[in-house]
């Protein structure tokens, strides 16, 4: 499959890792928007939020516990959680994957 983030969770491309698990990933976004910029994501592949279903959504309740637990360990309590999901939505990786964005610019953002 070529999924860029499956090669990155693989090791086959290199990446600032914040967090791993045998679940899921965190590391640094390669083009940050905001002072911390992380991407999380199950090393499963799952292409978007679309493909969530009761039988894979475990992990997403899992990546939710954890991102307190990461966002502490940068320095950060005031974070915005963002999906896209969908080309139309912005989504240009298709496995799904949670910008975690902190920083004094967020209110120019939509939401
Ligand atoms: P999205 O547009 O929501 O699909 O988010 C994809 C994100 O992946 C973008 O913010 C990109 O900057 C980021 N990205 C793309 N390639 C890499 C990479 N090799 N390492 C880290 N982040 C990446
Ligand atoms: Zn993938």
């Amino acid at each position: 499959m070529d999924c860029l983030f499956c090669k990155l969770i693989a090791g086959e491309i290199p990446s600032t890792k914040i967090y791993e698990d045998e679940k899921i990933l965190c590391f640094k976004d390669i083009a940050p928007q905001t002072d911390v910029h992380l991407l999380v994501t199950p090393k499963e592949h799952i292409c978007c939020a679309n493909a969530i279903t009761s039988e894979n959504s475990g992990i997403v309740a899992y990546i939710f516990e954890k991102i307190p637990e990461i966002a502490k360990s940068v320095g950060v309590t005031d974070y915005r959680i963002i999906n896209n999901c969908g080309e139309g939505a912005g989504q240009t990786v298709k496995h799904l994957h949670f910008h975690i964005l902190s920083g004094p610019n967020l209110n120019e953002k939509l939401v």
